[in-house]
């Protein structure tokens, strides 16, 4: 597998004239003496890794560790102060103007938490909407946007209004906006937090489902370690701005590079929450019947 996404040493620090105190970072000064002597927010610091090409990445960290600062760095939401992110070998940093509108349209595309819809359109307007900034001839439009719904879930649903939808289903239709550009990679913050758990597990599910199909590259934040190791390919961990360990779920599991993360994994059921575990016993279990094994 290669590496789609190559981050190196992006940093992202908010405030005026931000490389000023790249310097007092490399000095040692911590988050909160820059935050007090300047009114900088170091968001992130000297982050990097590489996500595979069709892998689920999961980033996974507390509130304010720097997962959305990071996340939105990979489509220029924000501009890193520092570093470079490759995109199949290619600088984004740089990107502004027709190349980075090109870069958003077809590259990447972004599921936020709270879906990111538009209220006073159908479901299919919804879809078609995004096909119509892109400038797809409108016969394709309808089209795509019937397809992709299908591919969701949302057969059937496509004159409804968003205001008829549960929380599961409008994001559904967050995803089906996202996916009907045919992006390379998808970039999902915090997509099923707002859903009530039962839901939420459905969701996983679904999207692990379309992930069997379209096989995307998918960068995926959450502060729920259960849901990283669930969908997770391999897991990053991030701890004041910073990635402090990356691996699969069963390295993270077996081998925590931190005490810190030591202490976020001590009380988990492994035998829930492991792909791994999950794939091996279905393929154990394909064994079994075509064996006649009971
Ligand atoms: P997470 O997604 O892990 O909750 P964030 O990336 O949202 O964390 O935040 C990381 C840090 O960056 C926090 O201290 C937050 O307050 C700060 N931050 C994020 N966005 C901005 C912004 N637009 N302006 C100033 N500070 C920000």
């Amino acid at each position: 597998m290669s590496g789609i996404i190559k981050i190196e040493n992006v940093t992202k620090i908010f405030g005026p004239h931000p490389t000023s105190v790249l310097e007092k970072i490399q000095a040692g000064a911590s988050k909160s003496d820059i935050l007090n002597e300047t009114g900088h927010t170091v968001g992130v610091y000297d982050v990097s890794f590489e996500v595979n090409r069709g892998e689920i990445f999961v980033i996974m960290g507390l509130s304010g560790s720097g997962k959305s600062t990071l996340i939105r760095c990979l489509n220029l939401l924000n501009q890193p102060t520092e570093g470079r992110i490759l995109i199949d070998g290619e600088d984004i940093v740089r990107y502004s103007g027709k190349e980075l509108q090109r870069f958003r349209q077809n590259k990447v595309a972004m599921v936020f938490q709270h879906f990111g819809i538009l209220t006073h359109r159908t479901v299919e307007e919804n879809v078609v909407y995004g096909l119509e900034v892109k400038g797809i001839p409108k016969e394709e439009r309808k089209q795509t946007a019937r397809e992709t719904l299908a591919t969701v879930g949302l057969e059937g649903w496509e004159e409804k209004m968003p205001g008829e939808l549960s929380g599961g289903m409008l994001q559904r239709v967050g995803l089906a906006r996202a996916l009907a550009n045919d992006p390379d990679i998808l970039l999902m913050d915090e997509p099923f937090s707002a859903l009530d758990p039962l839901i939420r597990r459905e969701m996983q599910q679904e999207l692990l489902d379309i992930q069997s199909k379209l096989k995307k590259t998918i960068v995926f934040i959450t502060h729920d370690i259960n849901e990283a190791f669930k969908l997770g390919d391999r897991v990053a961990v991030m701890k004041d701005g910073q990635v402090i360990q990356t691996g699969t779920p069963d390295e993270i599991l077996n081998e925590p590079a931190d005490p810190y993360i030591e202490d976020f994994v001590k009380d988990i059921d492994r035998s829930k929450v492991l792909k791994a575990v999950q794939v091996m016993s279905k393929s154990l279990a394909a064994v079994s019947l075509s064996e006649g094994v009971q």
